[in-house]
Parts: C-alpha cells; sequence; structure tokens
C-alpha cells in the first residue's frame, strides 16, 4: 500500500496547466543526478539510429574539447575510464545515476572484465540506483543469465532498453523482459515513428515465448495475416508489473527528425492508465507552440502520423495554412523555442521518476566501501 501511495505521489508531482506554462522558462530537472563513464565509445550498429548517434556526437565533442587527457578516446572505440570507475562510491548521498551514457555497456567491445569491475562497484554502492540502458538487450539478458560474475539480481540496478519505432519495440522488448533484474525500464528515443505498447507484431515467435508467459498475452492474427500478440481479456500488456519507468524523447543534433505529438502522447497516456511513472524529454530540437508564427517563424516544420516532414520553406501564408502531407493534416513544431518548452507535451511536463525506496546508514556505506577497497586489492 505504502508503495502505491509514493507511486501516487509520484504521478501527482506531474505539472499540470499554469503550474507548467510557468516553468517553461526555468531549467527543469533532470532525470538523473550524476552521469558515470566507466566507459566511453560505441562501436555498434543496430541500425539506421546508429548514424546519427548523439552519444557518439558527444563523446566526440568532449574528446576534441578535452585538455585533460581524461577524454583521451575516439567516439567509435571503446575506452575504459579506470579513474572513474569507482567514482559512484565517493557519494554518499543516494542518487540516480545513468550509467556509461556515451557508451553501450552490452557491446561486444566491451570485455566480461570490465562489466565485472562496474557491477562489483555498483554492488557496493547500494545507496544509488543505476540505470543502465543498452539496444542489446539480448546480449544483456545472456549476460545476466550465465556471465554476471556478482551475486545477481541487484536491487539497485535498473535495465532498460531503447527503441524507436515498432519494430526494435517488437525485436528488443522481449528480450528486456526476458532479463533478470529485479527493475525494468523502456527508452522511447530517439522517437522515430508511432509505437503501440499494447500489441506487439510476432515476427520472431520463439523468442517471444517466455514474454508470451510472463505477459499471459495470447495471440492472434489480422486481417492481412500479421501474426500479432494481444493482451488477455483487454488487459493492457504494460499492466505487468515488468515495467517500472518509461523515458520518452526525441531525436537531437543537427539531423534531428520530429516526433509526432500524438505519437508521444500515446506513450504517456498509456503510462499514466497502468500507473507507470513517465518522464518526457522532449521533442528533441523542437517545441509545440500554442500559435505558430505562420507568417516570421522560418523553423517551422510540419510532421504527420507517418513520420513524414517538411519545412515551412518560403510561401504565401494562404500555402502554409493549406500544407498537408498526403492529405493528412499535420502537426507544426519550431526549432526556435528554449529547453523547457521542448518538454512540453499538450501543455505539460511530465517528469515523473519511481520513487526511491530505503534510505543507507553511513555505517551502512562505509562498511560497503572498505568491503569494496578490499576486493580491489586483492
Ligand atoms: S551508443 Fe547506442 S545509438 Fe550510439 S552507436 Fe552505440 S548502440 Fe548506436
Amino acid at each position: 500500500m505504502s508503495d502505491f501511495n509514493e507511486l501516487m505521489d509520484s504521478l501527482s508531482r506531474t505539472m499540470r496547466g499554469e503550474e507548467a506554462r510557468k516553468a517553461v522558462e526555468k531549467p527543469l530537472p533532470r532525470p538523473f543526478r550524476f552521469k558515470w563513464h566507466p566507459i566511453i565509445g560505441c562501436r555498434m550498429k543496430t541500425g539506421p539510429v546508429c548514424n546519427d548517434c548523439i552519444a557518439r556526437k558527444e563523446s566526440w565533442e568532449e574528446f576534441q574539447n578535452s585538455t585533460s587527457g581524461f577524454w583521451a578516446a575516439k567516439p567509435n572505440e571503446v575506452t575504459v575510464h579506470e579513474l572513474q570507475l569507482t567514482e559512484p562510491i565517493r557519494y554518499r548521498e543516494p542518487m540516480d545515476i545513468e550509467v556509461a551514457p556515451l557508451s553501450d555497456l552490452f557491446q561486444p567491445d566491451v570485455s566480461d572484465e570490465v562489466r565485472h569491475k562496474i557491477f562489483t562497484v555498483i554492488k557496493n554502492a547500494p545507496q544509488h540506483r543505476f540505470f543502465i540502458q543498452t539496444k542489446n538487450p539480448a546480449f544483456m539478458k545472456h549476460y545476466f543469465k550465465t556471465r554476471v560474475a556478482v551475486e545477481w539480481p541487484l536491487p539497485n540496478v535498473w535495465v532498460g532498453t531503447s527503441v524507436e519505432d515498432q519494430a526494435s519495440f517488437n525485436a528488443r522488448v522481449p528480450n528486456l523482459l526476458g532479463t533478470n533484474a529485479h527493475n525494468h525500464f523502456l527508452v522511447f528515443e530517439p522517437l522515430l515513428g508511432p509505437i503501440n505498447l499494447e500489441m506487439i507484431q510476432l515476427d520472431t515467435f520463439d523468442r517471444l515465448w517466455p514474454f508470451k508467459q510472463m505477459v499471459q498475452a495470447y495471440e492472434s492474427m489480422d486481417d492481412e495475416g500479421q501474426r500479432h500478440w494481444a493482451p488477455l481479456h483487454g488487459e493492457p500488456l504494460m499492466r505487468t508489473p515488468a515495467i517500472k519507468w518509461i523515458y520518452v524523447g526525441g531525436m537531437r543534433g543537427g539531423n534531428a527528425r520530429p516526433p509526432h505529438p500524438d505519437w508521444v502522447q500515446r506513450i504517456v497516456s498509456q503510462a499514466a492508465e497502468n500507473l507507470v511513472p513517465v518522464w518526457f524529454a522532449g521533442f528533441g530540437e523542437y517545441s509545440q507552440l500554442e500559435k505558430p508564427d505562420l507568417e516570421n517563424d522560418e523553423t517551422l516544420v510540419y510532421v504527420n502520423k507517418r513520420g513524414e516532414y517538411r519545412g515551412r520553406g518560403v510561401g504565401s501564408i494562404t500555402n502554409l495554412l493549406a500544407q498537408t502531407l498526403d492529405g493528412e493534416t499535420s502537426a507544426i513544431l519550431s526549432r526556435k523555442t528554449s529547453p523547457a518548452r521542448r518538454m512540453l507535451l499538450n501543455g505539460k511536463h511530465y517528469l515523473e521518476k519511481p520513487p526511491m525506496p530505503v534510505k543507507f546508514s553511513n555505517t551502512q556505506i562505509k562498511d560497503s566501501v572498505e568491503a569494496l577497497a578490499l576486493r580491489l586489492k586483492a
């Protein structure tokens, strides 16, 4: 019951209406207090989305701006930062920590030895929550089943996968849910298409079998002969306790494609219906405006529900107002905006996190640090 109350408390912190409007020019909270970089760089290619990888871009910028030699690595190579390895243990105050945000811990170029060191540190910093996301949940599942070298699962670890469209959702989510862990989360970033959380297209039947049992879903066939999983008795799949947090965001960077607001709203609404906290990180480089400046804002883009988009270009207002893609009225977004405004979805901010669990005493943390020091020396 207390979990439920805490969750409701977290959900009620969602800002709405006037409150959200006042906050648009203020800096907003971040989902993680600390970004931990025991490794940086990534050599994986999981699809076209890797071509515009913001982690690679940011690690390259860090590398170029670095004067300390700390970032002495190339973004498409994996570099281990031994000095950063024990960093979380120095902080006694509980924090949410993003693990290796400029890399992917479950890419083949990271050795099990490095992963073991990272999980040893995590085990010895129980005051923090560690959020690990991967685009390779199949390997993550295998790693925790057969190769992990610490006592597993650890209650302070959150495992997640990032998906960008229905195909990647269908392929990765079953592996995420099949991963032995206490806490699972989903990252919809960069969101590049509509995603139906309640129905997974069944193109890899065998791999999905354990997932099928987990969510008590059943198989069905649609009119075009496509096999689907649908929830039993109309219950949404997300009602399973498996997913405890959802993070949604648009693409960032020079090539950013705008997500349609309806795609985001659909995910956010499904999360809310199922009492799953949701964090909306924004439309990437774009924002919704209450009254777009159709005459002067050259940064406006039109996006339809299939993700086709085009810029405002030059033209009369009459042409502009008539602008539709394939006859469908498009959403209008603008690049001329502030970071807080980008995080508004239909006038609201969604900044929900799962509530922090128990607090640890200083003695517990001290014992843990000493145990780790001994282990690393051995
Ligand atoms: S960090 Fe993620 S998005 Fe970037 S290249 Fe690696 S797998 Fe692709």
